[in-house]
């Protein structure tokens, strides 16, 4: 080993390209953010970061309009926080309902299954939305402990709404868990209003910040069902009554929080509080509207139909004769911006959009537009 690496020159510093994030997530994150991650480092358990981990609270409540005292962030990113909300509302052999019309619906039944959960999936075809209707005939059928289903379908670029399901899972009994990873920070989420039961979501997207924590939320009713449980939570670094007591006021050792992780996020939140969330949500649509107004003027076709189509990452159809991965490459290689593919079914057919957080300004829709623009009329006839 040491002859190894006697032999190997040193890497070069890292110097990464200034990429313009406009893909489903990472966005790009704001220079504040990035001075935050590189403050001097204090301890875990340090009365410094106490008062950075009940700020981050505070400031998270709001964002997912809610007063739950279980609001924290899970070290881990948007799938930390899906799995740690389906395995510590669920016990084996409970059973979920998990709705799925897209591939985040369908990775949630794959982490229930993980779980011994019993799983049933009521699918959609990518690009549309439940009604509450079906959800209910759903759930006379078969009685569950959970709903599950996607806010804002990330693959589709898709926005479920949310109220009516909320009131047919609450009148069956069940709880509704939902996951707000690209919507939350990006558009309301109104976890009390609606009567979200579990609500989580990632760093990257919407906030801003880099992937790393995963916000989540649970009601009194979600937090009696932990309560409740016979079987101990199987992950246990996502034991959310452990990390309960890490982030309560006994701060009982659970896990080395990611604090330069946690800088970052707090300056995040900050941002958005400082922009105002009303303010933050309208921008997110008008510059969506924008990029959707520019796309169609170039002749190009939207995925979702507008009632149904989510501000925070925009889906286009492929047109007939372009070269997908090929676009997707030159848009990176030769203007540093960064879009999405689509993925399973949709692989090859669209192009995803995101403009989250920091990425989502009139400045870089334009850019992307001018950029398009150039690379389809460079295409062979
Ligand atoms: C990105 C995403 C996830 C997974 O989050 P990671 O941060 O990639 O782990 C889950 N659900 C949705 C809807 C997403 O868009």
């Amino acid at each position: 080993m040491a002859s190894d690496s006697a032999h190997t020159a040193p890497h070069a510093p890292l110097d990464p390209p200034a990429r313009l994030l406009l893909g489903p997530g990472p966005s790009s994150v704001h220079p504040r953010i990035l001075s935050a991650m590189a403050a001097p480092l204090v301890g875990h358990l340090d009365p410094y970061y106490m008062q950075v981990m009940a700020e981050t609270q505070a400031m998270l409540r709001p964002i997912f309009a809610t007063a739950n005292a279980l609001t924290l962030t899970v070290p881990g990113t948007g799938t930390a926080a899906m799995e740690a909300a389906i395995a510590n509302v669920l016990e084996p052999r409970d059973n979920i309902l998990v709705c799925a019309k897209g591939f985040f619906g369908q990775r949630m039944a794959d982490v229930a299954r993980r779980h011994m959960i019993s799983v049933q999936v009521l699918e959609r075809p990518w690009g549309q939305v439940f009604t509450a209707d079906e959800i209910a005939a759903a759930l006379a059928r078969t009685p569950v402990k959970v709903v599950a289903i996607v806010h804002a379908e990330t693959s589709t670029g898709v926005l479920q709404p949310l109220e009516d399901i909320a009131r047919v899972v609450h009148d069956s009994g069940a709880l509704l868990l939902v996951d707000a990873v690209t919507s939350l920070g990006g558009l309301p989420v109104d976890v009390d209003r609606i009567g979200i039961d579990v609500c989580y979501s990632c760093s990257q997207k919407c906030l801003g910040s880099p992937p790393g924590l995963g916000p989540i939320s649970l009601s009194p009713r979600a937090v009696d069902s932990l309560r409740r449980r016979q079987t101990p939570v199987s992950p246990f670094y996502l034991d959310l009554g452990l990390l309960a007591g890490y982030w309560g006021p006994e701060h009982a050792y659970h896990h080395t929080a990611p604090i330069s992780s946690a800088f970052a996020f707090h300056e995040a939140l900050r941002l958005v509080h400082e922009e105002g969330l009303a303010e933050r949500y309208s921008r997110h649509v008008r510059v969506a509207q924008l990029l959707c107004d520019g796309l169609t003027a170039m002749g190009l076709e939207l995925f979702v139909s507008p009632e149904v189509r989510l501000p925070t990452l925009t889906t286009v159809r492929v047109p007939p004769g372009v070269d997908e991965p090929m676009l997707r490459r030159r848009l990176l290689e030769e203007y540093n911006i960064e879009i999405g593919a689509g993925f399973g079914e949709l692989k090859g057919k669209i192009w995803r959009i995101g403009l989250m957080g920091h990425s989502c300004r009139t400045e870089n829709v334009l850019l992307l537009l001018a950029a398009l623009e150039h690379l389809l009329s460079d295409r062979p006839a």
